[in-house]
């Protein structure tokens, strides 16, 4: 990646969401770093709001595993109520393997696992997100219920990248062809019980409103549908200048469409939400070391090197996100310095201080003068971090994840990996 200095700085705030000097320093000396730390008391916090969620005909409410599929956190979600909405064939049998009833999973997924007769047999809920999916399922399963994905035609995702409604996306099915969607569901006598629309909604009640209409509108097509399930992507904020979304206020109108639609029709409709990024964005910090220092000069930069980078942590290079970094020292120090802050891969775009929404540009932080083997906290690291990353490459192994229990007690979730286990599939070549 071709990497232009930009003049950005960007400010931070004092203290970690979670992470106090003390309890960073037990963790680091019992599991080592890099080690993902969440936090039990926020992911139940946020089950909560999701659980709260607005709704005029009863809530069906599910996690978005792809966020961070680690089975202590799917039991915790399972115990606060919440369903599981999974990604692939894959993510559905590691939802079963962490408890997870086949019933309480829904599939929305770009690739139909070969197997999903057998998981659909077993209770699993299916989404058909293409035209090729429906009639797989179609031949499979004539007569049956299903679930259809379509794209209503616009998205309100933050760039090309987390978009996922309108012309450019490939999920779900074209709003423009129903017909060929009612011509399959003839052919085999499908029922269609549910729709399903995730076009990445964010923060805006107004935007809400409409994503639920365009939904709305097409339920009034399917007679036999009784549940709209209207994705996640709700927008949360991890720096202090970032705008979150408030449940109550974006679910209030979405609740009104839900009354409006029955009051019209007679159908009363059940809501379905699955979020991932709400649920997990600030309920983890990666907990790592400054490993070394940098510096290019007078026109240069200071950089702080860590011990952790896109191999934990990708987010900022390929979309510019930005994260809160805290240096965590025992005494404070009183002096600050602009730094660049960059990963351990040999990668130049293995930065995260890169510009907000700019991976090609880079950011500096004002932070604490830090020094080598200090403490560094990443904040907002639940989401789409230990579950999407460079994982192993430079072979760096998977880093340990830890859960904090309520009574701020660190738990082993995932071990660090042994070396070894990095080349344990290869098969060696005798030539
Ligand atoms: C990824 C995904 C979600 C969750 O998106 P977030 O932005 O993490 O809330 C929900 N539904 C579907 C179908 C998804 O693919």
């Amino acid at each position: 990646m071709a990497k232009r200095i930009s003049s950005h700085r960007m400010a931070n705030s004092t203290q970690p969401r979670f992470l106090d000097y003390t309890t960073a320093r037990t963790v680091a000396d019992q599991f080592g770093t890099p080690v993902y730390v969440y936090d039990e008391a926020t992911l139940k916090t946020n089950a909560a709001a999701v659980l709260a969620f607005p709704n005029a005909f009863g809530l069906t409410a599910r996690y978005a595993m792809k966020a961070s599929p680690n089975a202590a956190i799917l039991q915790i979600f399972r115990k606060a109520g919440l369903q599981i909405d999974a990604s692939s064939g894959y993510e559905v049998r590691r939802a079963i393997a962490a408890g997870y009833e086949p019933s309480q999973i829904s599939l929305s997924t770009q690739e139909l696992p070969e197997d999903f007769a057998e998981l659909y047999e077993a209770g699993l809920e299916i989404n058909a997100c293409s035209l090729n999916q429906l009639e797989r399922f179609g031949k499979a399963f004539p007569g049956r219920t299903i679930g259809v994905r379509f794209n209503p035609g616009s998205g309100s995702g933050g760039n090309n990248r987390t978009n996922v409604g309108g012309p450019a996306s490939s999920f779900g099915i074209w709003h423009e062809w129903i017909d060929k969607v009612q011509a399959i569901v003839a052919q085999y006598d499908l029922k269609v019980i549910r729709i399903h629309t995730h076009i990445g909604s964010g923060s805006d009640p107004a935007v809400w409103q409409k994503v639920s209409g365009m939904s709305l509108d097409l339920v009034r097509q399917f007679p036999d549908v009784v549940a709209l399930n209207l994705g996640g992507g709700y927008k949360v904020a991890r720096m202090a200048n970032e705008v979150g979304t408030d449940l109550q206020e974006c679910g209030a109108p979405v609740a009104e469409k839900f009354r409006e639609f029955a009051t019209e029709t007679g159908r009363k409709i059940r809501l379905e939400i699955e979020p991932g990024t709400f649920l997990l964005a600030n309920a983890c910090s990666i907990l790592s070391k400054v490993q070394d220092t940098v510096s290019t000069g007078a026109d240069g930069y200071e950089f702080l090197k860590l011990d952790t980078g896109m191999t934990e942590v990708l987010r900022p290079s390929i979309y510019g996100a930005q994260h809160p970094i805290y240096i965590l020292q025992p005494e404070a120090a009183t002096t600050t310095q602009a730094y660049m802050i960059a990963g351990h891969c040999c990668e130049s775009g293995d930065i995260l201080t890169p510009a907000p929404g700019d991976p090609e540009l880079l950011a500096t932080r004002e932070l604490p003068v830090a020094q080598i083997g200090d403490l560094c906290v990443i904040d907002g690291a639940g989401a789409y971090c230990a579950a999407m990353s460079t994982k192993h490459y430079n072979s760096y192994p998977e880093a340990a994840e830890i859960m904090l229990a309520a009574n701020q007690k660190p738990h082993l979730i995932r071990k660090r990996q042994a070396p070894a286990d990095l080349w344990a599939n290869e098969v060696s070549y005798e030539g």
